[in-house]
């Protein structure tokens, strides 16, 4: 039998398009984002940090427009003070949405946290304000069923909601080219409302983004793709400057608006980590898809087809064995460089019905840019994989995890 590390290189010889591919990505992605900087003409007093209201904060202020040019958008809000991706989709739901109101989803069930957001019940949910949710199931293709949503739409629609990528389930993510003839179709049915897209893990992973191919609203965390792996908290939301200031009173209050909102520590990591998140998410790109390769060598089957470029950063593994699946997911732990001595055990984590076996030896507390990897512990005992902020990291993640696996 060849070593791990022979089997590693053919596979990424195999590879090398694919990774041409990512870098060329990346490239035009890099000078996007550099273009953006000096649009916005970004200096280091845009760092500084307030305290108290934060009245006049010129670096949130300006890293809310900097993110906005970056995605082709009116206008943005990217603060610390949106605590996670689940929280940024929250509270840009709620201030767009009414009683009376109906939330239009396009890509079957939203992620797992989102759930309770809309339909939970006494806990001051979507639902519990009023506002209805109609669900459109994927086709057994995993893709938008076109029909399905001509048949369910209605005047009522206020809010078109399209999840880019897959969460806990066993689909591909949507490329930006899905989104665009989603957003298309529902025009095409007389809608002229927001259409609201879920953009965590895909940011710079395409040269184009929900925003450029007819989303209003894009939302994401911080802590995933576009905080680079140095932000270290925070959410962003960018779009249409009517929804985003409805947004932005919503996140403060009715009075006050995006006047508000300081953060003492200051911002250079979140100016950084924009700076650094194409090159980053290409980083991540290819560890997902050597491991993917390697996986599918060895029998794995594994989403998304390495036969394709994927269109988000996350890779699920079935392994139908719990303790592989497991095992897997503890050698991801164990070759990451924070409390790499921990041995990890499923829990009931806040906001998941089932539970949840997660590794994450990360300098910023569950940053999923970071290579992580998680997933409920029930059949088919599927791994969500993601992140690496070296491809290197990946690549000795994955010489550990073959030690056990051939
Ligand atoms: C991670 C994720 C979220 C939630 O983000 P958190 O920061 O974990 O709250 C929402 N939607 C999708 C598709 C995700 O992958």
């Amino acid at each position: 039998m060849t070593t791990n590390l022979d089997f590693i290189e053919e596979c990424e010889r195999h590879l090398k398009g694919k990774f041409a591919q990512t870098d060329d990505i990346a490239y035009h992605n890099q000078v996007k984002v550099l273009s953006a900087f000096r649009n916005n003409r970004i200096a280091v007093r845009h760092f500084v940090g307030t305290t108290g209201y934060g009245y006049g904060d010129e670096g949130r202020d300006t890293l809310g427009k900097l993110y906005a040019d970056v995605f082709n958008a009116e206008a943005g809000i990217v603060s610390p003070h949106l605590l996670s991706g689940t929280h940024s989709l929250s509270v840009a739901l709620f201030g767009l949405l009414k009683s009376g109101d109906t939330l239009f989803c396009l890509s079957g069930m939203p992620y797992d946290t989102i759930r309770p957001v809309i339909l939970g019940e006494n806990i001051g949910s979507l639902k519990d304000m009023g506002v209805n949710f109609v669900c459109c199931d994927l086709d057994k293709n995993g893709k938008m069923n076109f029909s399905e949503i001509r048949e369910k739409f209605s005047e009522n629609v206020k809010v078109v909601y399209i999840q880019r990528s897959r969460g806990y389930e066993l689909r591909d993510a949507f490329s930006c080219e899905e989104i665009g003839k989603a957003c298309e179709f529902v025009r095409s049915l007389g809608f002229k409302g927001c259409i609201f897209v879920d953009n965590c893990y895909g940011e710079f992973v395409e040269k184009i983004e929900p925003t450029d191919v007819g989303a209003d609203l894009c939302v994401g965390s911080l802590i995933k793709n576009a905080g680079g792996g140095l932000a270290p908290t925070g959410g962003y939301i960018v779009g249409k400057s009517e929804y985003i200031e409805a947004i932005g009173r919503r996140l403060t209050a009715p009075s006050i608006g995006l006047e508000v909102g300081s953060y003492a520590f200051g911002y250079q990591y979140f100016y950084q980590g924009l700076f650094m998140a194409p090159h980053t998410v290409a980083q991540a790109l290819k560890g997902s898809l050597l491991i993917g390769y390697a996986m599918s060598k060895l029998g794995f089957i594994n989403y998304p087809s390495i036969d394709k470029m994927p269109y988000d950063i996350t890779r699920c593994i079935e392994f139908d064995d719990s303790d592989k699946m497991q095992n897997f997911i503890r050698e991801v732990q164990y070759a990451s460089p924070i409390d790499s001595f921990v041995c990890c055990e499923a829990w009931d984590m806040p906001g998941y019905d089932d539970k949840i076996i997660m590794a994450a030896g990360t300098f910023v507390s569950g940053a999923s840019i970071e290579l992580s990897a998680d997933g409920p512990v029930k059949p088919p005992y599927v791994a969500y994989f993601q992140g690496g902020l070296t491809y290197e990291h990946c690549r000795y993640a994955l010489e550990r995890i073959l030690s056990k696996l051939r």
